[in-house]
């Protein structure tokens, strides 16, 4: 007879296990405001003027941030413009290779400081931050150190040359990662940097300041200029800056698209998505599964790669969406420091009234609509993931990026299909394929027009790999050798 464990009886008797809290606990400190960061230290803003940052998991004020007007992006590209004429460019490369090594290590002894920060600041869960976000972080500052004394051999035969002061513009769904693949390849190529974290989530980018600070960094090679839309408008239209690198929406991106198309300045563009994940019947379903949760649910649905639509062979169809629902009851949504949550907070109140807008324009268009029926937080900004099945492709909830954990699934009969029903979406930043044929994942991925293609498996990051998109997702590359091309002038 069958040895009956704890865990199978408690199966069979349909028991439920409850986690006690466990909170992280590491304690942080956080001033009640901070200035903008230049030319190595922390300044008052020329306006005077703050803006709140909240915790989204408890709608509580965090910190104060400054609001960053002309005058402030103009000292700060004075401060980098010195820095790149004067000590920052007039390093060797195996001299900015030491200062970047040192910030990642720095970054490594402080990471659960800034994973605790990142997940207060932003909403996401503990076990996001500190196991995706943090480690991925120093792997940017390690790995560009090591191209830093290699620029030689970047394009063999070509002479490459840094551009000089680089403008950053970053959203708020990764903020110290975005920050760190921003900053890392244009300092080892040897430019100085303005950047502009989103004014939702500025602190760990204040805090890595102060990790630069702590390297002693020549001061202005880095320069944080906090702010909303208007400081990030600044930093665009200002004429000593040779290169804008952004990432956030699709409509911002084309504006700012606009205003540098006046300009000579270089640009690259890491805009939205709407990406799909292809199952097919052969596919290792259990696995595919938690792929699906993983690549939507389990960040929110707060990575521009969300793997948003799902598109499975009929046959499984059923199948799937019964083991998904499944799955999906397991999931535990709420307070983002516990180490058990495995869904945090929606990152602000505008953020969820917009993913309630798109799911109500969803459910009038005909779509069928299922949620996970699991107890929420009642303070802060909280959503339980969701699907649409049976909407058509050309609905808002088929076609728009949500930005939060909501799925749409679509079926396919054939691969030529399942190509067409991938591609037919204004972006191509990433896409998901399940099947135990190799042969069938890279003809189906022959055909798929995304930047990025996960063959069983999705959301996996490596600095050493390039990142980007097709069309209405942005162009130019981010990370790797390819990521270093646009901080460069080629001779
Ligand atoms: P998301 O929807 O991901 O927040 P946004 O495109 O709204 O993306 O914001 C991304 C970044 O762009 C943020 O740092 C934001 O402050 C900045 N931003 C917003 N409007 C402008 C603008 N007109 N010019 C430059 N930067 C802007």
């Amino acid at each position: 007879m069958k040895e009956e464990t704890t865990e199978s009886k408690a199966v069979s008797k349909n028991l439920k296990f409850e986690y006690d809290p466990a909170p992280e606990s590491f304690p942080v400190e956080i001033a009640e405001k901070y200035g903008h960061f230049i030319g190595g230290e922390f300044v008052a803003p020329n306006s005077g003027k703050y803006l709140d940052s909240i915790n989204p998991a408890t709608g509580e004020k965090l910190f104060s941030l400054a609001v960053g007007d002309a005058t402030d992006v103009d000292k700060a590209v004075t401060a980098a413009t010195n820095a790149f004429e004067n000590t920052w460019g007039k390093l060797t490369g195996t001299e900015r290779a030491k200062y970047l090594f040192r910030v990642a290590r720095i970054i490594q002894e402080r990471s659960r400081e800034l994973a605790v920060l990142e997940t207060m600041d932003g909403g996401k869960p503990i076990k996001e931050s500190r196991d995706v976000d943090l480690p991925l972080v120093a792997q940017h500052f390690f790995y560009n150190a090591g191209w830093a004394d290699k620029m030689d051999y970047i394009l063999p035969g070509k002479t490459l040359k840094p551009l000089g002061v680089c403008g950053q513009i970053i959203p708020w769904n990764f903020p110290l990662l975005m920050a760190a693949w921003k900053i890392a390849p244009a300092l080892a190529m040897g430019n100085t940097v303005v950047l502009k974290p989103a004014e939702q989530t500025s602190l760990t980018a204040l805090r890595l300041a102060e990790i630069f600070q702590e390297a002693e960094l020549p001061a202005g090679t880095v320069n944080i200029v906090t702010g909303a839309g208007e400081t990030g408008a600044a930093i665009v239209d200002h004429p000593k800056i040779k290169k804008i690198a952004f990432t956030g929406s699709t409509d911002i991106g084309k504006l700012i698209a606009k205003q540098a198309g006046k300009t000579d300045k270089k640009l690259t563009m890491e805009l939205g998505g709407k990406s799909a994940h292809i199952v097919f019947a052969d596919a290792a379903i259990d696995q595919a599964v938690e792929g699906a949760v993983n690549g939507i649910f389990f960040n929110q649905g707060h990575v521009c790669c969300a793997g948003s639509r799902l598109i499975v062979e009929e046959s499984i169809k059923e199948t799937f969406i019964r083991k998904l629902q499944a799955r999906m009851k397991q999931i535990r949504v709420g307070n983002p420091l516990d180490k058990n949550t495995d869904l945090g907070a929606i990152n602000s109140t505008e953020q969820l009234e917009k993913i309630k807008d798109l799911v109500e324009i969803g459910k009038t268009e005909g779509g069928k609509f299922w949620q996970v029926d699991i107890p929420l937080p009642t303070t802060g900004n909280f959503f339980a993931p969701c699907f649409f099945t049976d909407q058509s492709m050309s609905s808002t909830i088929s076609r728009t990026e949500v930005f939060g954990p909501v799925l749409t699934i679509s079926t396919f009969r054939t691969p030529d299909e399942a190509i067409k029903k991938a591609n037919d979406t204004p972006y191509g930043l990433a896409a998901g394929v399940w099947s135990e044929k190799a042969s069938k994942i890279h003809s189906v991925a022959a055909g798929l027009k995304a930047g990025v293609i996960w063959a069983n498996t999705y959301n996996k990051f490596d600095a050493a790999s390039p990142f980007g998109g097709y069309k209405e997702s942005g162009y130019g590359r981010e990370g790797g050798r390819h990521g270093l091309l646009p901080y460069v002038e080629v001779q």
